[in-house]
């Protein structure tokens, strides 16, 4: 653990004269050298602009760019690197979809269906098309556990349903969803589904074709590397058929005033300059977790869970919102009447950084009745002394508070 510790720099700090204890891993994972060195080598060595460069170093940024491509799709088990589309992340991947796919097929009367526990990213650029098309958004309710309600699920499928978009793992409630049984209920009905894959790619491997989801979005941020970088992966009978999101550079065959055709895919999506040190940086992070493996980070987040959730309900007062029976490394909670905000800044104080809030999940809240929880993320370098550490500063805070 002390050499897994030593590869996150930003891991070995004091925080107001304490050692960080760094529990937000569900809004942002901490960087390995080994993407901050990937990125870092990039920009000494390669910096070029990608694609139709005939010098040596635009060539060498090519290679890197879309080796990452490379490395990506075998990660996430799609056929082909032509089914990877680079994006500034999981909003943007679902921004996409949600433009493209929605523009062109959402029709009026139709419905897209969504669930109670979906990031703001899963619901707003729905409403959005939907609103322009005068389709529905409908939602899929949660239960008192905060799993999803699978016959309300079931039920709420129709002719008119176009579309699936659910989210794998809850960011909120750790909460993971049945997806594999969801994609064969809605095949089953024509009915493509895609997945919010935010949450789901850091704890876990994911296996696109396995799963045969239609559309899976996730962001680099999340499993350990850059910010601003994140992926779509489409079945290529959707993305073929799909026009162009964005225009621009890259993105064409050949522009005429008097009509523009469109290059093949992934690039038909990928209009601009990408982000190319964040393809790098992608692909060493990936790169990285497979060298720690998912036996390992499983095992290990599953031990951490469960500890703190042990320790954690032992607090008078202490309330965890969101008990589904298959659930990752999150904890949300409230203490008494606390506000989660004043339980976050206390917990600061101790060196101990948790998000406070409604975590971009309003209509969450709203179902739960609550204003916010405080969110305890853990991840594989997360040790049971921090959760100790955790437990005392709760007990302190309530102290103060209540
Ligand atoms: N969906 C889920 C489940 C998330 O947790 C997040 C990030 N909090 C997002 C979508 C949005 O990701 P990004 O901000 O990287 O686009």
């Amino acid at each position: 653990m002390d050499k897994i510790r030593e590869d996150f720099p930003a891991l070995n700090q004091l925080i107001h004269g304490l050692p960080l204890v760094y529990l937000d891993n569900a809004a942002t994972t901490q960087k390995p050298l080994a993407v901050i060195e990937a990125i870092d080598g990039y920009y000494r060595n390669d910096n070029s602009n990608v694609h139709r460069g005939v010098h040596t170093l635009s060539q060498r940024a090519t290679d890197a760019y879309e080796g990452a491509r490379a490395t990506i799709a075998e990660y996430i088990g799609a056929k082909s690197t032509s089914e990877v589309i680079f994006t500034r992340g999981t909003t943007d991947s679902i921004n996409l979809v949600a433009a493209s796919f929605g523009g062109t097929y959402l029709k009026a009367g139709d419905e897209v269906l969504v669930s109670e526990m979906e990031h703001h990213s899963n619901i707003v650029p729905w409403q959005l098309i939907c609103n322009r098309v005068g389709a529905t958004v409908r939602t899929i309710p949660v239960t008192d556990a905060g799993e999803l309600d699978y016959p309300a699920f079931k039920a709420s499928l129709s002719t008119k349903t176009k579309l699936v978009a659910l989210t794998h793992v809850s960011n909120a409630l750790g909460t993971i969803n049945p997806v594999k049984d969801i994609i064969t209920e809605a095949h089953a009905m024509g009915i493509p589904v895609l997945l919010d894959g935010a949450q789901a790619v850091p704890h876990g491997r994911v296996d696109v074709a396995e799963l045969d989801v239609d559309f899976y979005c996730f962001s680099s941020h999340k499993l350990f590397g850059p910010t601003g970088f994140g992926v779509l992966y489409g079945k290529r009978e959707f993305l073929e058929v799909m026009p162009p999101y964005q225009g621009g550079g890259d993105m064409i065959d050949v522009v005429d005033f008097a009509g523009t055709t469109f290059n093949d895919l992934p690039y038909k999506f990928e209009a601009g300059t990408p982000h190319i040190a964040g393809a790098i940086g992608m692909a060493a992070a990936i790169k990285y977790v497979n060298s720690i493996g998912f036996g390992f980070i499983q095992n290990q987040e599953a031990g951490l869970l469960h500890y703190a959730t042990q320790q954690l309900t032992a607090i008078d007062g202490l309330r965890i919102i969101g008990e589904a029976k298959d659930k990752a490394s999150v904890i949300s909670f409230l203490i008494g009447s606390a506000h989660p905000y004043d339980v976050g800044t206390i917990l600061d104080k101790f060196g101990i950084a948790v998000r406070t809030g409604h975590h971009c999940t309003q209509p969450l809240m709203k179902r739960f009745g609550i204003p916010g929880t405080v969110r305890a993320s853990f991840t594989f370098y997360n040790t049971r002394a921090e959760i100790d550490r955790l437990e005392i500063a709760i007990r302190k805070a309530a102290a103060m508070l209540l």
